[in-house]
């Protein structure tokens, strides 16, 4: 059995960085830029006033209260046409443009009208007070975001206040999902007999969704030499990586491996890991294809340990895995000795004690999904009798 590491060490050195591109801005969510960004602007483009009330001379407010003549009335978005003099203010809204003359503002709650087209200032400012300067927040030349970092919402509004409308990054991989199996049905209709439902492919779909990826399905085929000749090309010739699921075991009709044999450079693996123990990697035509176990836990572990830290090296991420907690298991996760690490589907939740609490989420079965689906998080538990009640087991968290 090969060791999880070497395996993915193989996979990892057949999957370069995607070239990047420059996309536009509200497709680039989650992606990651190839590029240092650089601002061209300032933000704020000009002195502004932080909050609502007039924008003044500070030295007219040192002897506070003091009436100063009323000027008017300042929008946001509109410019003053007049300057303030020396004993004037000029009503002015937030993010509106300190006109010139003024110095500071002083808050609306600061101020009382007076009269006779005149405010009253209750209290004194100091010069700048309320004012936020142009490109206080950044200047041009600044680098707002270094390369490959993850895009998120903070960094969208970052580039759109910059006038980004396009954004350099690697693009998202297009990833083909293929089910094998004659006794796959995908459909509404009653079970024939021995006919199990194509769960997996909904499941792959899914997981590259939620990877940042973009799903193409190529659908269901038989165990068929010619059909999954036929969309295994597709995908291929289509996509930038291709997930099959099932025939990669030891059965007489898993036909994915001999045929992947024979369209490209492929590996076997019997990795030293429970559950997804077969696993085939290999480049066909150019683009790297996961031979995924049919077993629906095997293929979502596969795909969590073996593909995702893959797909997400190709859209650039430095970070390829999950992220990692240790948590306190409350009623142990025994096992036995077989010279594999052991992923267990667990439900992790934050305790009162302030640690990470983790219970197996049900049945472990290769074929039990339930399980997955009560599940929260993969505990990788080590070679040898497992973790006692109330040890420590490190996981690897889905959300
Ligand atoms: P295989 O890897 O093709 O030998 O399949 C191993 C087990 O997983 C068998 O019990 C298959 O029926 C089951 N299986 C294979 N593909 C799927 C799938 N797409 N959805 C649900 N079960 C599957
Ligand atoms: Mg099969």
């Amino acid at each position: 059995m090969l060791p999880l590491a070497s395996a993915r060490a193989r996979v990892l050195a057949e999957c370069p960085r995607l070239h990047p591109l420059a996309l536009p801005i509200d497709e680039v969510l989650g992606c990651v830029t190839s590029v240092p960004l650089v601002a061209e602007e300032a933000v704020p483009p000009f002195d502004n006033t932080a909050v609502d009330g007039y924008a003044v001379r500070a030295a007219d407010t040192t002897d506070a209260p003091v009436r100063l003549r009323d000027l008017g009335t300042l929008a946001a978005g509109d410019v003053a046409e007049v300057a303030v003099g020396r004993g004037e203010a000029l009503r002015i809204m937030t993010g509106a443009p300190l006109p010139v003359g003024a110095d500071a503002v002083v808050m609306v709650e600061d101020t009382e009208p007076a009269g006779d087209g005149h405010v009253l200032v209750r209290s004194s400012v100091g010069p700048g007070a309320a004012v936020r300067r142009a490109g206080e927040d950044v200047r041009p030349g600044d680098v707002v975001i270094e390369a490959q970092t993850e895009l998120g919402p903070a960094h969208l509004g970052l580039l759109a206040s910059l006038g980004y409308r396009r954004v350099p990054v690697h693009p998202r991989a297009r990833v083909g999902v293929l089910s094998t199996g004659d006794e796959l049905v995908d459909g509404p209709g009653p079970l024939g007999p021995g006919q199990i439902r194509d769960s997996n492919r909904r499941l792959l779909l899914a997981l590259l969704a939620q990877t940042g990826c973009t799903p193409v399905d190529l659908g269901l085929v038989p165990d068929d030499e010619g059909a999954i000749t036929a969309a295994v090309g597709r995908g291929v010739a289509e996509c930038d990586a291709v997930l099959t699921s099932g025939g990669v075991s030891m059965g007489d009709f898993d036909l994915v491996k001999v045929l992947l044999d024979r369209l490209g450079r492929m590996e076997w693996m019997q990795i030293a890991i429970r559950p997804a123990k077969p696993f085939a990697f290999g480049v066909v035509a150019g683009t790297p294809v996961f031979g995924l176990p049919g077993n629906p836990v095997s293929s979502l572990v596969s795909f969590e340990l073996l593909a995702r830290p893959a797909l997400r090296q190709m859209m650039g991420h430095r970070h390829l895995d999950r992220p990692r907690v240790a948590a306190v298991a409350d009623d142990g996760l025994g096992r036995r000795p077989d010279g594999k690490t052991h992923y267990v589907r667990v439900h992790v939740a934050w305790g009162d004690d302030g640690r990470y609490h983790a219970r197996a989420s049900g049945a472990q079965g290769s074929h039990q999904l339930a399980a997955a689906a009560a599940a929260n998080g993969l505990a990788v538990v080590p070679d040898g009798d497992g973790v006692p009640p109330g040890g420590l087991v490190g996981i690897l968290l889905f959300a």
